[in-house]
This record gives C-alpha cells, sequence and structure tokens, in this order.
C-alpha cells in the first residue's frame, strides 16, 4: 500500500486466477483449460509473412474473425464484438451497461470476477442466493435491477439453465440488459445466441479458452443486438482500440473453421467426464449435474481442503475455494481419459 495510490485502489479486492505453475508431469485440473491442443490448422498460420506483418498494427476491428463468429452461429457480424479474453469483455460490458442507479443482480455463487468489476467500475450489485441443491431460480431476479448476469452454466457448480427458460425470463426483463455468460456453454448447454434476433436486451458471452483450447491466445467473443455491440464498441474505442492482435485473430478463425477438431475435443471432454462422475460417485463423492468441462464434487469421507493438500502431494492440482457455502466441494477440471484414471487411481489409494 502507497499514500500515492489512488482511494479505489486501495480498497481493490483482485480476483485471484487458479495457479499456474510451472512444475513438470503435473496433472493440472484447477482452471478448467482444455487438456488438447488447439486445432493443428493453427500451426500453418505461423509462416514468414504473418511473422513480417507483425510489425504492423492488426485490424482494430477484426473484421475477419467477426465474419467468421457471424457465419457459424448465422448472424450478422455486425452483432458480434470480440475481445482479449471473455473477461477483457466483462469488462467492457461491466462498463457499458451496468453502471445504473439500480443493483446489478447475480448468484451469490458464481464466477468471482462479477464482484471484482463491480468494485472497480463502483457499480451497485445484489447477489441472489442460489437455492440449496444449487440450482439458480429465475423467480428470485424479479425484482428492480440495474442488469443481470449469469453463466451457464453456472461456475463453480457445473449446472445449467435451458434455453426456454432463459427465453422466459428475457421476455419478463425486456427493460434490463441480460447477460449470459456462456464460457462452458460447449459442454452441454443450449447457446442462447439463438435468441439475439428476437431479444434486444441479451447479450452472450463466450471465450476460446476452454472448448477450443485457446485459453493462451486470449480471445473472446460477445454476441447480441447490434446496439448492444455498438455500445461495446464505444468503450472498447475509447480504452483500446486493437484487443486483439494478428496471431490471435487468425488462431481464433482457424478455431472456428476446424469444426471437425473442436467436436471431437469436445465430445472426448464430455465422455470423460461422465465416465468420471460415474467412479467419484462410486468413490462415495457427492456430485452437482455438469453441463461443463469441470465437476463440483464434495468428498463424503474427509474435508475437502485436506484433499485437495494430498492430491497436490501427488501432483494432482484441483480447485478448492474457500468459501462458506461450498467450502465442502472440489472443482475438478476434466482432463484426458489417462489423466483422469491417474486421479481416480490416486484417490483410491487416498482412501485405504
Ligand atoms: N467466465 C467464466 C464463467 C469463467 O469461468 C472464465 C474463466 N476463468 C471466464 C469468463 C474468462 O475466460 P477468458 O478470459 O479466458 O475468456
Amino acid at each position: 500500500m502507497s499514500m500515492l495510490w489512488s482511494p479505489l485502489v486501495r480498497n481493490l479486492e483482485p480476483y485471484t486466477p487458479g495457479e499456474q505453475p510451472q512444475m513438470e508431469g503435473l496433472i493440472k485440473l484447477n482452471t478448467n483449460e482444455s487438456p488438447y491442443p488447439p486445432s493443428p490448422k493453427i500451426h500453418a498460420l505461423m509462416t514468414a509473412d504473418a511473422i513480417a506483418k507483425l510489425r504492423l498494427y492488426p485490424d482494430p476491428h477484426s473484421s475477419k474473425l467477426k465474419n467468421t463468429i457471424a457465419q457459424y452461429y448465422q448472424i450478422k457480424p455486425a452483432q458480434v464484438f470480440v475481445g482479449n479474453g471473455s473477461d477483457e469483455i466483462l469488462a467492457l460490458v461491466f462498463m457499458a451497461f451496468f453502471q445504473q442507479d439500480k443493483p446489478l443482480l447475480f448468484p451469490d455463487i458464481t464466477y468471482s470476477f462479477y464482484k471484482v468489476y463491480c468494485q472497480l467500475f463502483r457499480i451497485d450489485y445484489e447477489t441472489i442466493p442460489l437455492k440449496p441443491d444449487f440450482t439458480l431460480d429465475f423467480a428470485d431476479y424479479q425484482k428492480p435491477n440495474g442488469g443481470i448476469i449469469f453463466p451457464n452454466p453456472n461456475a463453480p457448480t457445473a449446472i445449467g439453465k435451458s434455453l426456454s427458460e432463459i427465453e422466459d425470463f428475457l421476455q419478463k426483463n425486456i427493460d434490463s440488459v441480460v447477460v449470459v455468460d456462456e464460457a462452458y456453454v460447449d459442454f452441454g448447454a443450449d447457446t442462447a445466441c439463438k435468441l439475439i434476433a428476437q431479444y434486444p436486451n441479451v447479450l452472450v458471452v463466450q471465450t476460446l479458452s476452454k472448448s477450443r483450447s485457446l485459453a493462451g491466445m486470449r480471445v473472446g467473443l460477445a454476441m447480441g443486438n447490434e446496439q448492444l455491440i455498438e455500445a461495446l464498441d464505444r468503450v472498447k474505442n475509447s480504452f483500446n482500440s486493437y484487443p486483439l492482435d494478428r496471431l490471435a485473430e487468425a488462431a481464433a478463425i482457424a478455431a472456428f473453421e476446424d469444426d471437425a477438431y473442436f467436436q471431437e475435443c469436445k465430445n472426448k471432454i464430455i465422455s470423460t467426464r461422465d465416465w468420471t462422475i460415474a467412479e467419484l460417485t462410486a468413490l462415495d463423492f457427492t456430485l452437482l449435474p455438469s453441463q461443463a468441462n469441470f465437476v463440483f464434487a464434495k468428498p463424503n469421507f474427509t474435508d475437502a481442503a485436506t484433499l485437495a493438500r494430498q492430491l497436490r502431494e501427488h501432483k494432482i492440482l484441483v480447485r478448492h475455494f474457500n468459501s462458506p457455502r461450498i467450502v465442502e466441494f472440489l472443482r475438478i477440471t476434466i482432463g484426458t481419459a489417462e489423466e483422469m484414471r491417474q486421479v481416480i487411481d490416486t484417490l483410491k489409494m487416498l482412501r485405504q
């Protein structure tokens, strides 16, 4: 702390990202990355010409990527926004829409970055408790608000909402911007981008960090009515005109174009997840139903913090959140089938 800091910065509680240790041979299941490399088509992009062009600024509008995404989701390029990871897009979203007189609403158990952005941008918020079974009930959100944000599926619970429930909710909140954070949507939920033509109040945010294996490239996207996108552009162009570098844009295009590879990786993760759920249940864990690339699991035989420490001693990294309602749970990212077999073998050994 320094007296040179602004009062705002003195009081900030920044987001704590999951560890990225440099240790060799680690089974890293703590930050919901993909265990598979990105599309092999990306290799061909690193040409001498592409490298020489790095002297030039990239396209500030990332038009080629927007066209690719628009084609992929059957929407218009003007309904697409891209940014340096969905975290950056969320920052712009909070600035563009949520600085209102009424509070922003989001679940009590959810992505912890939402609270940090509220602090940073001085946004009043109210957290709405999930039900005792950790499901989100839209009826609890029917109150005056300056916007609503929730992930679908939610994190770290992994539980999703159906598209028809979301549509019904959009209808009832036509005067609020409703942001659906779809970081994990590809692993089992249905995207709300199908609703953007009909509902001018919905903004869908996605990332290439999970299902498209590009966490290291930092690419996110948002989809919504043209006017919502225009608001995001105004904020972006008042902050950073070139959020996507040349290589990131090219890699993101390749990732969307190689749909067969995307489907293959995603399906492998889903089947490994379902195997993992069955094995963990047999080992006396209670699991929430997962529509994501991670499971939220409560060991019934020991406390979660101890188990996380023990797994770490065996070079397996999972995420434990020291917050009241979920202190008994571990969030475990789904790795390769072989990695998950090692996790299950280690757990069996620890239980003996
Ligand atoms: N939303 C949710 C719910 C997440 O879990 C994450 C990943 N930490 C993000 C957004 C941000 O992902 P990225 O910035 O890598 O796109």
